[in-house]
């Protein structure tokens, strides 16, 4: 495939096109805030830009500046595909190999726009893009998409509607910089985003202070109920069935961070998040340190994600998923101790 450089892309879009921006599965903060910051970019500059998302988002998401235009994949496939075969560019954002787009894949792959990854996920497919920019020791593919749009040439355009989605995917991806973000960079990014009129706190109660009441007790359910602590592997985990979560009315986004109460023990390592959902068992992993759990997400269930950061899922039921999982910890037990 042919490569084009970060000059010859700002050439390609000084003229209007017909752009599609693309996300991963199950889109979260970062996931959408990056999105949504190249669509507030590229339609000032002029361009027509529609937004895929795989399939529904968290409702604390929905005030991000040009959410209105998202279009959900699973709703609309006939739509995307076409929007797609008729595209210029196609943007991947916060996500490495347009396996994570399962059912627009080939679409993509036999469409013959510019391919652009933004992303800082580890072991980016190089060869299905014409242009890559990644790097994995970034808190977020939005901070990321601030750095092109300053490369580009166009940090001037960056405006508070910009900003409020990187700010968004900055914080959301590093757990309001807890983690992720031991870099000078980001700090820089996200002051300059509250100089231009980011309001950070008021971001923060509209991401962390949404709670229905279902979703608070759905947590303390979880912590109370369904937590198991293996202190052998410095491990722990939560276990919700699909009747538990129908007993709380779960919404999407209600588990979000749940999976990341354990690791707030003293000395557990991995956390793992099991959730029984129709045909699949999904996981979410979290470590601390240098434990990497996108390697038992990409070895064992057909995942991956960052260092500290993952996710997979599973075929078995609910109970076979837990006991494999169990099992393997025994192969890690030297990382785990460490
Ligand atoms: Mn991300």
């Amino acid at each position: 495939m042919k490569k084009i450089d970060i000059t010859e892309l700002a050439i390609i879009l000084e003229t209007p096109k017909e752009i599609v921006i693309s996300t991963h599965v199950n889109p979260d903060g970062d996931a959408l805030g990056s999105s949504l910051a190249m669509f507030n970019y590229l339609s000032k500059k002029g361009h027509k830009v529609n937004v895929i998302v795989p399939n529904n988002y968290p409702d604390f998401l929905s005030w991000l500046p040009g959410s209105n235009n998202i279009i959900i994949l699973k709703n609309q496939l006939d739509k995307c595909n076409k929007l797609i075969r008729n595209a210029d560019i196609i943007f991947s954002l916060d996500y490495n190999s347009l396996d994570r787009v399962k059912k627009i894949k080939d679409e993509i792959i036999n469409s013959n726009a510019i391919k652009v990854l933004i992303d800082h996920h580890p072991n980016p497919e190089m060869d299905q893009f014409n242009f890559v920019y990644s790097t994995t020791n970034t808190s977020s593919a939005s901070e990321l998409v601030y750095e092109v749009i300053c490369k580009l040439g166009d940090k001037k355009l960056i405006d508070i509607k910009i900003a409020e989605c990187i700010y968004t995917g900055i914080i959301t991806d590093t757990g309001s910089f807890s983690y992720l973000c031991n870099n000078e960079n980001t700090y820089l990014i996200a002051g300059n985003l509250i100089k231009l009129g980011v309001d950070g706190e008021n971001i923060h109660r509209l991401v962390y202070d949404d709670f229905s009441a279902n979703r608070l007790k759905l947590l303390g359910y979880c912590l109370s109920e369904k937590l198991k602590v293996i202190d052998e592997y410095s491990t722990a985990f939560i276990y919700l069935s699909a009747a538990d979560l129908k007993k709380f009315n779960y919404q999407v986004g209600d588990t979000e961070d749940v999976v990341n109460y354990p690791l707030s023990m003293k000395n557990i390592k991995m956390s793992a998040l099991f959730t029984e959902k129709e045909n699949v068992v999904r996981i979410s992993f979290r470590s601390k340190g240098d434990f990497h759990v996108n390697e038992i997400a990409k070895e064992h269930f057909e995942g991956g994600g960052h260092k500290n950061a993952a996710g997979g899922d599973s075929y078995l039921s609910l109970e076979d998923t837990i006991s494999k999982f169990e099992k393997l910890l025994p192969l890690y037990k030297k990382e785990l101790s460490r």
